[in-house]
Formats: C-alpha cells, sequence, structure tokens
C-alpha cells in the first residue's frame, strides 16, 4: 500500500467532447488499473475529475488521458489543480450535474465494427436488431434535446430500459456503460412498414424483409433513416431510376448510391487510398468517386457525369438492408425538390407519398434534420462540399476567444454559425432558403444552437443582400431584441474570411473569391473577386470584366443567356447574327429580338462580375448546358469535359488595372470551337487560363499567402492546378477543408468577421 504522506489528490477539468463518447467508463478503467481512486462526473461545462494516487501514478494517468482518449473524444482543454487527499480507496463515476453549458454535441457516428459484429451473430440478444449502438457508435445530434448529454435529454427518452440494457448502461466496465441511446429487441425502438396511407403492414424482421422484397422489385421505398428520410431504389433498374425522377421532379441532378461494401465500390469507381479512409470513417460522408467505365449502376443516376456520389451503410438497418441486397442502390435525400429532408413518419406520409410506393419507419424520434455530408478529395485532402451529418455540430477551433456572435448565412446551401469562445459552432447543412419548410428548419437551427450552449448573440452577422430571407430574419431578431446589433457582411469578404478561419490565418492575405453570385458593394453581382483581406477590412484590387446579364436571375438558370451576355459585351447588336455559335441557336427568333432589346434598353440585365457565369458561357458555347435543371450543372460539365486530357497550353489572359478583360480568350474560345478543336482541348486551355489569370494577380500584389475560397474552387483540376502554380512560384495558397468553399461557409465567415470587429472596437 502507499504511504499516506506519498498521496497527492488532483482536480481536473476537461472541456471538449467528452460526453457520449466513452470517456467516463475509459477513465475509470485507467484509474482503476492504476490503482488511483477519486471520481469523474459529467457536467454541461465537460468532465470533472478527482484522482487520488503518488505522483508516479498520478503522472501516468494524465499521461495515459491524453494517449489512450476513446477514438471519437477530443480534449479542447485540461486544468489540473492540487487539492488536500482524502485517502480515498475507491474510483467512482457520479451522476451528471448540470451548470454553465460549454460542452461540445457529438455528431452521429457510423455503426462500429463492433456493433456489426453483433448485428450478425445469431447468438447475440442484439441479432439483426436495426438500432444496435454503443459508445463508439450511434446517434448524437440528431437525437439530443439539451446538453448534458444524457437519456432523459435525448429522444430515446419515451424508451423505459429492460433489466438487460439497464445493467450494460450501469457497468463501467462494459461497452454501453452510459451509452445513451443505448436499446434492445425488447425495449427500444422498433420497425414498421407502411403502405402510402400510412397504414401498417409489417413490424421488425418481417418489415425489413418486405422493404428488401420491394427494392428488389424495383419499387421507390422511403426509409427513415438517422437524420431523416432517404429514397432509396435499385441503382441498377432504369424504370424505376426514372419513376422516380419523374416523381421528385429531378430530371438531372446526380443521386447518391449506396454500396453493400469497399470492395463492391472498387469494382465500379477509381478509390485512392484517402478515398477509401473517407468511405468507412465514422462520419460516413458521400464521397464524390471518378466512376468506371461500364459499371453496374446506370448512367441515369447520375448523367453526363464522370463522378459518382458514394456512401456506405452507415446504420445497423442500412447495413441489414445492403447485407440482403448486395447492389448498390440509390439513396437520396426523402424531400420534394428544394424543401428540408423529412425527419417524422406522418409528416413523410403527407410529403413523401407521391414519390414512395411504400414507407419502412421506426419509433425513435429524429429531433432535427441531418442530411449526408458530401466530400471531395482536392489537392489531396479532403474538401467538404456539405457539412451535415457525422461532421456537424463539431466545432472549427479559432485562434482566440471571441465574443458570441451569431451568424445566419447566405441564401443557398445555408448554414448558420455562432462563436462561443475558441469555437465556431457551424450548423448542419440546412438547405436554400426558398420555401416555408427551409425557413423553419433554419429558425429552428438557430434556436437549437442559442439554448444547447444558452448564449445570446452581442451581434448578429448576415449578408449585405437585402433581399435574402436570412437578412430579413437578421434584421427582426435586431429590432425585437434592443440589445443585439447587426452587421451586413460582403459577401464575398466571408468567403475570404471562412477560409482565413479554417486556416487560422489573421493578418492581410490576397483572398480569391471566385463563385456564381454575390452581393456587391456597389449594389451590382460580384462573383470574379480579389480582395487584400483580413477578418475585418477588405479592399476589392481585382476583379473580371463585367457584362450585363439578360434576365437576371433567370439567367443563372440559363447558361445560354450567360454566353448571349458575353457576345453581346464583345460584339454587341452583332452577337445575335452569329447563329452559327449554340447559344444562339438555343433561341428561337423571337426570344432573339426579347433578349436583344433587353440588352438595348438595358431592362432587368444586372451587371456581374461573376466567374461563375462565365464558366456557364464557355459550357453554352461548348453545346454542354445550355439551360441547367440544377445548380452547378454546367459549371460541372465544362470540368467533366476535360476528360484526361494533359496540356499546359493557355488562351491569353489580359489584365488591365486590375480588371480580368476575358473578351480576348472569349474570342479565342470561339476560334477553337470553329477549327473544330475537342471540347476536352478548349476547356484545359480555358481552365488552365482562368488558373493563369490567379497568378498573374498574385505576382502583382506580392501577399505571399493566397486564400482560395467559393463555389469554383469545388473543381478538382482548377483547384489543384492553381495550388500546385501557386507553390510553385513560392506562394502559399490556402483553401478549404472543413468548412465548405460553397455558400455553405458564409457564416462562418460572417461569425468571424463579426466577432474580430467586436474585438477590435473593444480595443
Ligand atoms: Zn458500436
Ligand atoms: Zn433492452
Ligand atoms: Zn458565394
Amino acid at each position: 500500500m502507499n504511504d499516506k504522506n506519498d498521496l497527492e489528490r488532483l482536480r481536473i477539468q476537461i472541456r471538449g467532447a467528452v460526453q457520449g463518447v466513452g470517456f467516463r467508463p475509459f477513465v475509470y478503467r485507467l484509474a482503476t488499473n492504476l490503482g488511483i481512486a477519486g471520481w469523474i462526473k459529467n457536467s454541461a461545462e465537460g468532465v470533472w475529475i478527482e484522482v487520488e494516487g503518488t505522483r508516479s501514478q498520478l503522472d501516468l494517468f494524465l499521461l495515459k488521458l491524453e494517449q489512450e482518449k476513446p477514438v471519437h473524444s477530443l480534449i479542447q482543454q485540461l486544468q489540473v489543480s492540487s487539492l488536500v487527499p482524502l485517502d480515498e480507496s475507491d474510483f467512482e463515476i457520479y451522476p451528471s450535474v448540470s451548470g454553465e453549458k460549454t460542452t461540445i454535441v457529438l455528431p452521429d457516428l457510423a455503426t462500429c465494427s463492433d456493433c456489426i459484429r453483433e448485428l450478425f451473430d445469431p447468438n447475440n440478444p442484439r441479432y439483426r436488431y436495426p438500432f444496435i449502438n454503443c459508445t463508439h457508435c450511434g446517434p448524437r445530434f440528431s437525437i439530443i434535446s439539451a446538453l448534458p448529454y444524457d437519456r432523459p435529454n435525448t429522444s430515446m427518452n419515451a424508451f423505459q430500459m429492460c433489466d438487460r440494457c439497464r445493467t450494460e448502461y450501469e457497468n463501467p466496465l462494459d461497452r454501453r456503460f452510459h451509452a445513451q441511446p443505448i436499446a434492445c429487441p425488447e425495449c427500444g425502438p422498433r420497425l414498421e412498414w407502411w403502405d402510402q396511407s400510412g397504414k401498417r403492414l409489417a413490424s421488425d424482421e418481417t418489415a425489413l424483409q418486405a422493404a428488401i422484397q420491394a427494392i428488389q422489385n424495383g419499387q421507390i421505398i422511403a426509409v427513415k433513416g438517422l437524420g431523416g428520410f432517404h429514397l432509396m431504389v435499385d441503382a441498377r433498374n432504369s424504370d424505376a431510376i426514372a419513376t422516380l425522377r419523374q416523381r421528385k421532379h429531378r430530371p438531372d441532378k446526380p443521386f447518391a448510391v449506396m454500396y453493400p461494401s469497399l470492395a463492391a465500390v472498387q469494382k465500379d469507381c477509381e478509390v485512392s487510398d484517402l478515398e477509401a479512409q473517407l468511405l468507412a470513417a465514422s462520419e460516413a460522408p458521400i464521397v464524390l468517386l471518378r466512376r468506371k467505365a461500364n459499371i453496374s449502376v446506370l448512367e441515369t443516376v447520375a448523367p453526363n457525369n464522370a463522378y459518382l456520389g458514394v456512401l456506405l451503410p452507415y446504420t445497423p438497418l442500412h447495413h441489414l438492408l445492403l447485407s440482403a441486397l448486395n447492389f448498390p442502390i440509390v439513396a437520396t435525400s426523402g424531400n420534394l425538390s428544394n424543401e428540408p429532408i423529412c425527419i417524422d413518419e406522418r409528416e413523410a406520409i403527407q410529403r413523401l407519398s407521391g414519390i414512395a410506393d411504400a414507407f419502412l419507419v421506426h419509433n425513435r424520434p429524429i429531433v432535427r434534420a441531418v442530411d449526408d455530408s458530401i466530400v471531395r478529395v482536392i489537392a489531396d485532402r479532403e474538401m467538404i462540399l456539405r457539412r451535415s451529418r457525422g461532421y456537424a455540430p463539431l466545432p472549427i477551433a479559432i485562434s482566440k476567444p471571441m465574443p458570441n456572435c451569431l451568424a445566419v448565412g447566405g441564401h443557398l446551401k445555408n448554414t448558420i454559425a455562432l462563436t462561443i469562445d475558441s469555437n465556431l459552432f457551424v450548423s448542419q447543412h440546412i438547405g436554400d432558403l426558398e420555401n416555408q419548410a427551409t425557413l423553419q428548419a433554419f429558425e429552428q437551427a438557430i434556436d437549437t444552437f442559442e439554448q444547447l450552449y444558452a448564449v445570446h448573440p452581442d451581434l448578429i452577422a448576415c449578408d449585405d443582400h437585402p433581399d435574402y430571407l436570412s437578412t430579413q430574419y437578421a434584421q427582426q431578431r435586431a429590432s425585437k431584441l434592443q440589445s443585439s446589433q447587426i452587421l451586413p457582411v460582403q459577401h464575398h469578404h466571408a468567403h475570404i474570411a471562412a477560409c482565413m478561419a479554417e486556416n487560422r490565418l489573421e493578418e492581410t492575405v490576397l483572398g480569391v473569391a471566385w463563385d456564381g453570385t454575390g452581393y456587391g458593394l456597389d449594389g451590382t453581382i460580384w462573383g470574379g473577386e480579389f480582395f487584400l483581406a483580413n477578418l475585418t477590412d477588405f479592399q476589392r484590387v481585382g476583379h473580371f470584366k463585367p457584362f450585363r446579364l439578360p434576365g437576371g436571375e433567370k439567367a443563372i438558370r440559363e447558361p445560354r443567356r450567360a454566353a448571349i451576355a458575353v457576345l453581346y459585351e464583345l460584339w454587341g447588336e452583332a452577337a445575335f447574327d452569329r447563329t452559327d455559335l449554340t447559344p444562339v441557336q438555343a433561341f428561337n427568333a423571337q426570344e432573339r429580338d426579347i433578349l436583344q432589346a433587353m440588352l438595348q434598353k438595358e431592362l432587368n440585365t444586372p451587371w456581374t462580375s461573376s466567374a461563375g457565369r462565365l464558366f456557364d458561357a464557355i459550357s453554352a458555347l461548348l453545346n454542354l448546358v445550355q439551360i441547367s435543371t440544377f445548380e452547378g450543372q454546367a459549371a460541372m460539365a465544362v470540368e467533366f469535359a476535360l476528360e484526361h486530357i494533359s496540356t499546359d497550353e493557355v488562351y491569353s489572359s489580359v489584365i488591365h488595372q486590375g480588371i480580368f478583360d476575358w473578351s480576348t480568350m472569349v474570342e479565342e474560345i470561339i476560334a477553337d470551337i470553329e477549327q473544330k478543336t475537342s471540347g476536352a482541348m478548349v476547356s484545359a486551355k480555358f481552365h488552365n487560363t482562368m488558373v493563369e489569370v490567379i497568378l498573374q494577380f498574385a505576382r502583382q500584389w506580392k501577399q505571399k499567402r493566397v486564400v482560395l475560397s467559393g463555389g469554383c474552387f469545388q473543381n478538382r483540376y482548377f483547384s489543384d492546378r492553381t495550388i500546385a502554380r501557386l507553390q510553385a512560384e513560392g506562394f502559399q495558397p490556402y483553401w478549404h477543408r472543413h468548412i465548405p468553399p460553397n455558400d455553405g461557409g458564409i457564416a462562418v465567415g460572417q461569425a468571424i468577421i463579426a466577432a474580430s470587429q467586436l474585438l477590435k472596437r473593444g480595443g
């Protein structure tokens, strides 16, 4: 035994992601193994530990605490203070206490390998139980309604644990110790199989078998999952896919595909080591993978697309379905176009009965919609394009403590963000704020963050655009709460700041913000922007030569209008005589007259300096997409037109007094098209020219740090080449990894700008 005089006692407070990850049982085991006495308890602030032992025992404890902590845990702050020893002999886990709310809510985690093994083990009590989980996996963010993360604060509240589950739940040595969603066939949620009217046709295993059969028969089924409903259908059945497209009013937009295994994915797609890791990670995102030729998945699943959005089963229910089917299935969001994903089975019957033939549902309530995340590998790192399930609501760490600022984001791909201390919390993907349902989800996301973390923002940041619903929300809130001020943030400054925040940059950078649309300081549409920027201010030092977009918003959906706009800027009225060019051909004579009149009279023809619209124009000139049916379609088509071409050839890049004049480039492109140069070659030269434009600005402004943001950087070839060329010339390019380069990152930029401005004002 220890000599009593050698004993020391420490109090340890840990903040970070330390709840719902098996942290307490880990500490219990560690302390017990080392012969250390004391206790541990959860609080809303994190975890409190008191440990008592010899100096060497305690040193070892602190070392192993960091080294051997559970995989999904994250220690952000660890404070140690000394206490008087109490000469205790046991180590105990104390009940949770409430208090200040600064702990981190964990995202939903894909089913772990231990649970998968048990799921398919006939001798296990949870054999084929679709809701098996443990402290290493299962729902978290989608079931929590308040902190601390304890069962009464989750939607598992309604389920009374059976004796077996309770024994496991209370045993510190069990894998399910304090696994809040713990459940088994006796006491937990159950499956049901419903028809379109919501009538129950079967339960449990019979329901599962009915769903499997329906998919095999080519039916479309709605499946209630972790963060919402999916629509699922055989990815090899052309009639089924066509029906789904028609019912969902989604003619071309790619569907994601769930494969039964990584091996099956590798047969159909090129998968790098990093991509394989991403697929199998507990975040289990949709990974964009280059597809191979002649694969089992039909072309109509992702028409004219060089890539396929692929994911692996991430819930026990998915594992049961896919292991029985053993073929890839479409797994697309259970919603009507542009509405949020359905989370409630009764609501799903109303909203999805025109799409789904039947419903596989369960009675574990989903507290909030959490869509599948989307990831792409760019410059050998992952880039999150849609940050939702598996990632949200984990914060990004910022370099110093900041005031509390709420950012309400942009209009498309909306997310919201909140700065608290040294954390910047980002919501899950909410969607385009175009309808009442999405607006409700947006308000719910704000309420969730403010309630979970019990904060009232000192400042509310929004976009400069007066018509965005998010901006209007911010204005209404600010007028109601006199204490909260409002800060409009320029759209592209927010893009740059978002990228700076995740790369922990504060000093002035050259910011390159290229996207489709953002409200400019002069009231025109910006989108091909070069800024000298820091976290509080920016100066617009360059941009694309502006052109007039006939039809405004309509031109966003019709790349042929962007092309006409560019040609009109080049040649004036003569542009309309060039019926040899496909975008001109794409309009009939009457439509051409109307467009011409609009441009002549400058009616509904807003000026834009958008890079995205120039990509659109090239897409139309190459006759790839004249009218798009989903956002980003034209830009993707220009990227995919590259195929596997490798060239360093470029067109002319004329920059005069900070303005990139694309006129010469477009004339050279038209000459190439007239000479029947391949679309792949034209696309490559166009991309290369865009990269050279960035290089020229970088050389001119001599800023070592070049920050790349905006939707255009979702393009792999363009990003890879820009990064490589900048590095080759000694610049330090920074790009996105954890925060989307598209408008899903706007809230992060707004939040960091607002917080930085408050800090600056405060001195
Ligand atoms: Zn598990
Ligand atoms: Zn049970
Ligand atoms: Zn944008």
